[in-house]
């Protein structure tokens, strides 16, 4: 609404700026290396296949400010590539599983996140999470998952005064938007909703979820069954809800994905993967048999230079690179 206040020459150089913006784009792909930054490159190029540290501290370095497209592909190609290399020699340290936690954070598929967070406590049992059960000091979010799954219940029950005291606690409206889908919602906020609108119709009206109602003018005292709930308060359920629901309570009750079993049992129509060391660099998209950086990752560290579009900008030799060398997805 403010361009009516630009002149002719205002509209002019935000043309001009568009056009400038635009070829500048155009210049620099937002998928080539050459938009790293200097200090991530010489970094990169130092990197060597026996020091799987240094490749997980630098893809924590550059997890941390992370601003493009090509920064987040690093990262995840520096962690899967210290979880590789930290595993060759058949003893993986503490690296493999951390870089799994750190792959878990950039996944952005929850259950490619799920996948990982298992396959880290597959292979060292200290980064499986807490249990809500028999832990005594229960974290906030094993407390609000219990109240989350005690929630939905509640509401399935028709207890709505008491789903609604638990919707007010900590961190259970949080979890059910986060979780919600598997309540069978497209939208995340889809359960939420239901389980909020549960709460405000029941108990039953009629006969406060007594399921009878008293006959005036009766003696001795009878009863009818209610006609609003028929006898049976609470939402009427499909079945594939009722299962859903069950799912949804099962998961929160077990903890996020304290194992691959659990996980399989509960997962709502996701594809079934068990986590397996050998399968994350497929799983992951990252080229596991080539740790040097040489303006791109390679195999060898006497490798020529990745081709591309990167060696416009600097210059090297007339040498053609190596055709047996060069991959189709370069
Ligand atoms: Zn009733």
């Amino acid at each position: 609404m403010e361009l009516k206040y630009l002149g002719p020459l205002g509209i002019l150089l935000c043309v001009a700026v568009v056009v400038a913006l635009s070829a500048r784009l155009a210049a620099q792909p937002e998928d080539s290396a050459e938009s790293l930054p200097g200090w991530i490159t010489q970094r990169l190029t130092q990197l060597d296949p026996a020091d799987p540290k240094a490749y997980f501290l630098l893809g924590e370095e550059v997890a941390g400010e992370i601003q493009s497209k090509v920064e987040e592909q690093l990262a995840t190609q520096l962690f899967g590539l210290a979880f590789e290399l930290d595993r060759a020699d058949g003893s993986p340290t503490w690296i493999a599983p951390s870089s799994c936690l750190a792959l878990a954070s950039l996944a952005r598929l929850e259950s490619d996140g799920r996948w990982l967070r298992a396959l880290a406590s597959r292979l060292d049992p200290d980064y499986a999470p807490p249990r809500w059960r028999g832990a005594s000091q229960d974290s906030s979010v094993s407390e609000a998952a219990f109240n989350t799954a005690e929630a939905v219940g509640e509401a399935r029950a028709g207890h709505g005064i008491q789903a609604r005291q638990l919707l007010d606690k900590l961190g259970v409206q949080d979890l059910l938007l986060r979780y919600g889908r598997l309540l069978g919602f497209s939208a995340s906020t889809g359960a939420l909703w239901q389980i909020d609108k549960w709460a405000n119709e029941w108990p039953c009206r009629e006969c406060g979820n007594e399921r009878v109602v008293f006959r005036p003018d009766t003696d001795p005292p009878s009863y009818r069954e209610c006609y609003t709930c028929r006898g049976n308060p609470g939402p009427v359920l499909t079945n594939d809800q009722l299962v859903a629901q069950l799912r949804f309570e099962s998961r929160l009750l077990h903890g996020i994905s304290r194992s691959w079993g659990a996980q399989l049992a509960i997962d709502y129509a996701a594809p079934l993967r068990e986590p397996v060391a050998d399968e994350l660099a497929s799983v992951m998209g990252i080229e596991a048999d080539k740790p040097y950086w040489r303006n791109g990752w390679v195999a060898s560290p006497d490798a020529p230079e990745e081709a591309g579009p990167t060696l416009d900008d600097e210059p090297t030799t007339d040498t053609p690179p190596d055709p047996a060398s060069n991959t189709p997805d370069g």
